[in-house]
């Protein structure tokens, strides 16, 4: 008891946990999500002209407005919807913080919010903190499904708030149509919000298609919908992200987006803002880019005991290593991969309210090749070594 324990079950992330890990043991780091290559340089640049122009003081506390006139522009040519810059975007600190704030929006003490195992690591403590209950839905392995039936008998008259995250972190699924058909059908008449984390919604393989909750009429009526800079710019320090959504609900969200973070870094937003509308292809070419690594690391690892489902979204891929260590748990074997394979990933487990015993570990893709490669020979060679 420390008199400041709200979260008494909660340790540091496993991102933290792995990336800190293998900083210690110079391990090779394919586990938190971030690229090890450089930005766009015509963005660095124009992360420097924003500083010598003088935009160093406080943005407005909503977003800066030529920047969410850009988001409104892409919104209009990505997904054909418009969307009120002014009333209905909000620019937060990252995803985490519009996740944050929307669900501090929706949720209040005693009601309960929906979310799908594997979930993102940041959705239950934020319910916790605003007094709800999350209800946790399993997803079923291997696909990764929804059982709408499940999540119909999981609705109560306190619950508040639905969470869906497509492309999927940490399972790298996708939602289809018909999922968000089933979700709308659901949420219709009663008083429940979704919060749609898109935060992977340009990367997408196999020619499939992004079911955005915007694109979606009835559910977009009431989302808050949730994007990131940091993905779609190859730049997560920037800590730049969005929620949009419709005028009301803004509203509410910014209550809170005003005590949280306030406003945004005002250069940050300046450089974003001009080179969005102007370099499109940033967006356009993500899915083929990731595609591309997807597919090398997938063949590389062919023949090498690990198995690969190719992910169908997110710059994630799960390696199956049943043939490799039969029996042993996620935490487990991604430790003795870190310690002896020198190759640190993230495990599932801990994506899971009730963790199933599933063989998976994720890593990452968005990483140069060389990366990518010197990952594929340690894998192989951990593979041979384990297998002995
Ligand atoms: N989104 C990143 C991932 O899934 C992690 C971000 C973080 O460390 N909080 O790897």
């Amino acid at each position: 008891m420390t008199g400041a324990d709200k979260l008494p079950d909660v340790g540091t992330t496993i991102f933290t946990v792995m990336s800190r890990r293998a900083a210690e043991l110079g391990a090779l780091n394919i586990g938190q999500g971030f690229p090890d290559y450089p930005v766009d340089p015509r963005l660095a640049r124009s992360l420097a002209e924003a500083v010598a122009a003088g935009h160093n003081q406080y943005a407005p506390m909503e977003g800066v407005v030529a920047l969410r006139e850009a988001i409104a522009a892409k919104l209009r040519q990505a997904l054909r919807i418009d969307v009120d810059p002014l009333a209905e975007i909000t620019v937060t600190c990252g995803a985490t913080e519009a996740i944050y704030s929307a669900v501090q929006a929706a949720v209040g003490p005693g009601d309960e919010a929906i979310v799908f195992d594997p979930a993102y690591d940041s959705y239950d403590p934020a319910i916790r903190l605003a007094g709800g209950q999350a209800v946790h839905i399993p997803l079923a392995p291997p696909r990764f499904r929804y059982d709408w039936d499940r999540v119909r008998a999981a609705i109560t008259s306190r619950t508040r708030l639905v969470i869906v995250n497509t492309p999927l972190n940490p399972a790298c699924t996708v939602a289809r149509a018909a999922d968000l058909a089933a979700l709308a059908e659901l949420l219709r008449d009663r008083p429940i919000l979704l919060l749609a984390d898109e935060v992977y919604e340009h990367v997408i393989y196999d020619g499939r298609r992004h079911e955005s909750a915007l694109a979606h009429e009835e559910l977009r009526a009431r989302s808050f919908v949730v994007y990131s800079f940091g993905k779609t710019l190859h730049a997560t320090g920037w800590r730049t992200g969005y929620c949009v959504a419709p005028p009301a609900l803004t509203r509410e969200l910014r209550k809170v987006h005003q005590y949280n973070t306030f406003s945004i870094a005002a250069p940050l937003q300046a450089a974003i803002a001009r080179y969005l509308p102007a370099h499109p292809e940033c967006w356009q070419g993500l899915a083929s880019f990731f595609e591309a690594k997807r597919d090398r690391l997938v063949q590389a690892l062919d023949d090498s005991g690990f198995r690969l489902q190719p992910a169908e979204g997110t710059y994630f891929q799960l390696l199956d290593y049943t043939a490799i260590a039969p029996g042993s748990g996620d935490l487990d074997f991604s430790r003795r991969l870190l310690e002896e394979g020198g190759v640190a990933t993230i495990p599932l487990s801990p994506f899971y309210r009730e963790p199933p015993s599933l063989p998976y570990v994720r890593l990452c893709i968005a990483k140069e090749d060389a990366t990518l490669d010197e990952a594929v020979h340690r894998l192989r060679a951990f593979a041979r070594h384990a297998t002995r």
